[in-house]
C-alpha cells in the first residue's frame, strides 16, 4: 500500500510536544516500510525522523501549530488557528488522493478536522492517541464510526471505553509497539526510580513527589517541562522528595538511562491511552508500578512485570516499590518481545488498514 501519514499538529516530530504519538508514528513508519509499504509523512516543519529507509518520505509542512487538547476544557471548541498546519496537511493529503498517489490516509492528529471535513478520494483511517478529552472530539469519533465501522483504531480497550460503549464496540484495538533494538536490556540496575513523561498535572507530578518522599528513593524524571507551576507546587509540598529533572532525551539516550533504574513509576490522573513508556521501560528490563487506570494497567501483569495498585494512592505505590526486587527483569523484556515489538504492532495496523482499503 501507499500510505500517507497525517502527523500530530501540536508540534514537530522529535520535539516531544506530541508525547507518545511521536514515537508511535516513527515506529509504524519503520514497521510498515519493513513490510513493503511506501510511506509519505506529512508533518509540521522542523520535524525529524531519523534512521528510516528510503521508502519513507518526510514532507515538512508550514503553518500554525494547534493547541494540545489536554490543555483545554472538554466543552471548549477545538481551535483551528489561522494558517493551520493541519488544514494544510489535510489539503495535501486530499491532493495526493485525487492524483491517485496514495491508497489510504492514516491520521494521527487528535483533532476534529480530518474527521468532519469532506471525505477524501481514498479511505481515511484514524489512530486516536489519547482518551476522551473534548466533547467535540467524542462526537466526531462516534459519528465517524457510525458512518464507517472500523475506520477508527485505539491503543487499548480502556482508552476506547472513555469515548463510550459504541466506540468501545466498534473501534479496532491495535495496542502499540517499539523497536526493541533501541532498548538494550539491563540485568542489574541502580537504586533510582524513573518517571518518563511530560511534566504536567494530568501525568501526576504531585503524586510522584509524594511517592518519592514516602519511599525515600531518588527519582529521575525524563521529559519536557510542560507545566513549571505544577512542578514548583509539588516541590513546595514535598521539599524532602529527591526528584531530579534530567530533561527530554533522544530515544537512545533515554533507553540507556532508563535501563539503569530499579522501576518506572506511573501515577497518572487521566486515563492513559496506552503509555508507551511502560513498554519502553519493560524492554530495558525495568518493572513498572502503575495506578490501576487506563492502558498501563492492561500492559502490566501484576506481580509478574510490575505492580498495579489502587489509583490515586501514593502509599500503595511506595509499598509496591519495597517488593520490586521480586520482579524478574528478563520476564519484563520477554513480555514486550511477545506482544509489543515494532513488527507485531505494524502487522496489527496493516491488517486494520488493509480492511479500510478494500471497503473504500
Ligand atoms: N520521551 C522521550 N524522551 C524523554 C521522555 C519521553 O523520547 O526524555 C518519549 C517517550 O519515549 C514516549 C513519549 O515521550 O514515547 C511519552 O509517551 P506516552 O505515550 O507515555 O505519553 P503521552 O505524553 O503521549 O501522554
Amino acid at each position: 500500500m501507499r500510505i500517507t501519514f497525517l502527523s500530530t499538529s501540536v508540534g514537530p516530530l522529535g520535539s516531544g510536544i506530541g508525547g507518545g504519538v511521536e514515537l508511535t508514528l516513527r515506529t509504524l513508519a519503520a514497521g510498515l516500510a519493513a513490510r513493503g509499504h511506501v510511506i509519505t509523512v506529512l508533518a509540521p516543519r522542523g520535524s525529524t525522523l531519523p534512521n528510516l529507509p528510503p521508502t519513507v518520505e518526510l514532507v515538512q509542512v508550514d503553518g500554525a501549530l494547534h493547541v494540545p487538547s489536554q490543555t483545554l476544557d472538554r466543552g471548549t471548541k477545538l481551535q483551528v488557528p489561522h494558517d493551520s498546519v493541519l488544514v494544510t496537511m489535510w489539503k495535501m493529503a486530499r491532493d495526493q488522493a485525487e492524483r491517485g498517489e496514495c491508497d489510504v490516509v492514516l491520521n494521527f492528529a487528535y483533532d476534529v478536522v480530518p474527521f468532519v471535513d469532506a471525505p477524501l478520494a481514498v479511505p481515511t483511517a484514524h489512530l486516536v492517541s489519547m482518551g476522551s478529552l473534548s466533547d467535540e472530539m467524542d462526537a466526531a469519533v462516534t459519528s465517524a464510526l457510525a458512518r464507517k465501522p472500523n475506520c477508527v483504531a485505539m491503543h487499548t480497550r480502556a482508552q476506547a471505553a472513555t469515548f463510550g460503549a459504541s466506540v468501545l464496540q466498534h473501534a479496532n484495538i491495535v495496542l502499540s509497539g517499539i523497536d526493541l533494538a533501541n532498548y538494550p536490556f539491563v540485568a542489574t540496575p541502580g537504586s533510582d526510580l524513573a518517571f518518563v513523561s511530560r511534566i504536567s498535572r494530568e501525568k501526576g507530578i504531585d503524586d510522584l513527589f509524594h511517592v518519592a518522599s514516602l519511599s525515600a528513593r531518588r527519582v529521575q524524571v525524563f521529559g519536557i517541562m510542560e507545566d513549571e507551576v505544577a512542578w514548583r507546587d509539588a516541590q513546595a509540598r514535598y521539599p524532602e522528595a529527591e526528584v531530579h529533572h534530567v530533561g527530554f532525551l533522544s530515544t537512545r539516550e533515554l533507553a540507556a538511562q532508563l535501563g539503569q533504574c530499579a522501576a518506572l513509576v506511573m501515577v497518572h490522573r487521566w486515563v492513559e491511552a496506552f503509555g508507551n513508556v511502560a513498554i519502553e521501560a519493560m524492554a530495558c528490563g525495568v518493572p513498572v508500578v502503575t495506578y490501576d487506570r487506563g492502558g498501563p494497567a492492561e500492559i502490566v501483569s501484576d506481580g509478574v512485570t510490575g505492580y498495579v495498585v489502587k489509583a490515586d494512592d501514593p502509599g500503595a505505590v511506595a509499598a509496591a516499590l519495597t517488593k520490586i526486587d521480586a520482579i524478574d527483569r528478563a520476564t519484563c523484556r520477554a513480555a514486550v518481545v511477545a506482544q509489543y515489538s515494532a513488527s507485531a504492532f505494524a502487522e496489527r495496523v496493516e491488517r486494520w488498514l488493509s480492511a479500510q482499503a478494500t471497503v473504500g
